[in-house]
Formats: structure tokens, C-alpha cells, sequence
């Protein structure tokens, strides 16, 4: 694994847990909008931290009860799986955020409940995800990877960065669809859809945007299936 950033303690970004985040490097996305353009680069050299760095950070931390993998892509990395395995403690919750072009990999976590939460970037309509991510052309993986985590009984979301250069107000209901699970009931099989208003290298959400999200997204909203913008 090339890990290339950790921060020691989040409130934000694993609902519910006080959690450390590690970075891994490299991702096979190129998104026009990507804010981590740096961890784009498999950098087989990259100088980060090792495993046992890491492992070290997480278990002298008396402050989490939990761990968020994001990347950069996380499912880029073979050893993945073994890293989970080696940080396993009871007491420590494992979030793991992914572009969904791993369903091999992402199968086995689930099955073997190595990971307590999936949180999923649905890019664009399956018509848009070449341009939505720089080229990714394999629909196949990522259709895969949202019938596992619709059908898995590990918690999780699915979410969409969203720009108005990027989708049209079609797009968006198109992506609600795909994230629906029609069978679905008010129990972990419910997986959210929550609609990002990106923002731009300043860190500015463009407003009027973010008001077509909340329009659109009280729309879209069922008993059983629901979008959420924040
Ligand atoms: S999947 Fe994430 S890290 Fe990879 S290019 Fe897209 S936004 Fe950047």
C-alpha cells in the first residue's frame, strides 16, 4: 500500500464515530473536478507511511473508535484486504470510500465483513461515465459494485459530486434511479443517496446550484428511498 496523508481525528466524515482518515495513493479516475489531483499518480516510490506507521498512528489513538480509507482510489491496492485485516480491532470501525471500479475486491470485504461502512461515488448516468471520470469505460464494474452494496447488509451511501457544468437536472434524477433499491425496506438494505454541490478551487459552492440540488432532491424523495444534499 502507498499511503500519502493521514489526519488523526475526523467528526465529519464517518457518521456517528470520531475517526482517523488515511490517504492512499494512486486512483484510476481522472475526474475533470478532482480536488486531489495530487493522489491521482501511482507513485510506486511515493514517499508516505508504511503499515506499520500507520497502524501505530491508529492504535495509539485513545480518541477514535474509528477509520476512514479514502483515496486517491483505495481498491487500487492489492494489499488492501491484508492492511484491513491487520489493523482489525473490535473497537475500531472501518469506513471505506471507493469509485466503485473494484467489485472483485469490494465482494470480498463485504463477505467477510471487513469493512462497517461503504460509502460509493456515483459519478454520472452510465452514458456520461467516460467523461464524468477521465475515461473509465468498464459500466460493468461499476453496476456490479452497486448491486453488492444495495443487496449487502453492511451500512453504507451512495454520493454525487455534482457541478452544473458537469449535470443536467436529468442526469441527476438518472443517478437517483440507479441509486434506488426499489426493494428496499427501513432497515441497512436502505442505501441513501447524498447529492454533493462540488465546489472550485477556491473552495466556493456555486448557490444557485445548490438550489437546484435541494429542488430537484425533494423531488426524488420516497418513503423507502431518499436523496439528501449537503
Ligand atoms: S475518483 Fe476521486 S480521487 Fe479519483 S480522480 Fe475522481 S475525484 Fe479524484
Amino acid at each position: 500500500m502507498i499511503f500519502s496523508g493521514f489526519l488523526d481525528l475526523t467528526l465529519s466524515d464517518y457518521k456517528g464515530h470520531a475517526a482517523s482518515i488515511v490517504y492512499t495513493q494512486g486512483c484510476n479516475f481522472n475526474c475533470p473536478y478532482c480536488h486531489n489531483k495530487s493522489l491521482i499518480p501511482l507513485i510506486k516510490e511515493a514517499k508516505g507511511f508504511s503499515i506499520t506507521e500507520v497502524k501505530t498512528m491508529i492504535k495509539n489513538n485513545p480518541f477514535i473508535d474509528g477509520l476512514v480509507i479514502t483515496g486517491g482510489e483505495p481498491t487500487v491496492h492489492k494489499n488492501l484486504v491484508d492492511f484491513i485485516k491487520e489493523i482489525a480491532d473490535k473497537n475500531i470501525k472501518i469506513k471505506l470510500d471507493t469509485n466503485g471500479s473494484n467489485p472483485k475486491m469490494l465482494k470480498h470485504l463485504l463477505d467477510n465483513s471487513l469493512i462497517d461502512y461503504v460509502a460509493m461515488d456515483i459519478k454520472a448516468p452510465f452514458n456520461k461515465y467516460k467523461s464524468a471520470t477521465g475515461g473509465f469505460k468498464d459500466i460493468k464494474k461499476i453496476k456490479d459494485s452497486i448491486e453488492l452494496i444495495k443487496s449487502s447488509q453492511t451500512a453504507g451511501e451512495f454520493r454525487t459530486t455534482s457541478y452544473s457544468w458537469l449535470h443536467t437536472k436529468n442526469d441527476l434524477k438518472k443517478i437517483a434511479a440507479i441509486a434506488n433499491h426499489k426493494e428496499a425496506t427501513e432497515s441497512l438494505y436502505l442505501k441513501k443517496l447524498y447529492l454533493q454541490p462540488g465546489t472550485d478551487i477556491n473552495g466556493t459552492i456555486d448557490k444557485q446550484w445548490l438550489q437546484t440540488l435541494k429542488d430537484i432532491s425533494s423531488k426524488l424523495n420516497t418513503q423507502n428511498f431518499h436523496t439528501i444534499v449537503r
